[in-house]
């Protein structure tokens, strides 16, 4: 079981307390109508899905609703850090 830490509310939330958004920072083309078909399919089906650090999204869906963003390592499902959706996360410090 993930153990979560939302950082807007504050609490400890279990893993099914939580939805997961997957990936995060995923960045749309700010003209959409100008990217051809292959930047556009990336944009909307391709993610990322590494084995250890994973850069994800989560919303805090039993408490306070917010989305934010952590680092996680997919393998020992250790929390490496979390940040609001607007804060920055840093690899490699502990949350
Ligand atoms: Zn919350």
């Amino acid at each position: 079981m993930i153990v979560i830490r939302c950082p807007y509310c504050g609490e400890d939330r279990q893993e099914d307390e939580l939805v997961f958004g997957g990936e995060a920072e995923i960045v749309r083309p700010i003209h959409p109508e100008q990217v051809n078909d292959e930047v556009w399919t990336e944009y909307l089906y391709f993610r990322n899905n590494p084995k250890g650090v994973s850069h994800e999204q989560w919303c805090c869906a039993a408490g306070c609703g917010q989305w934010f963003k952590i680092l996680r390592d997919t393998v020992s499902h250790d929390v490496i850090d979390i940040a609001t959706y607007c804060g920055s996360l840093n690899a490699g410090q502990a949350a």
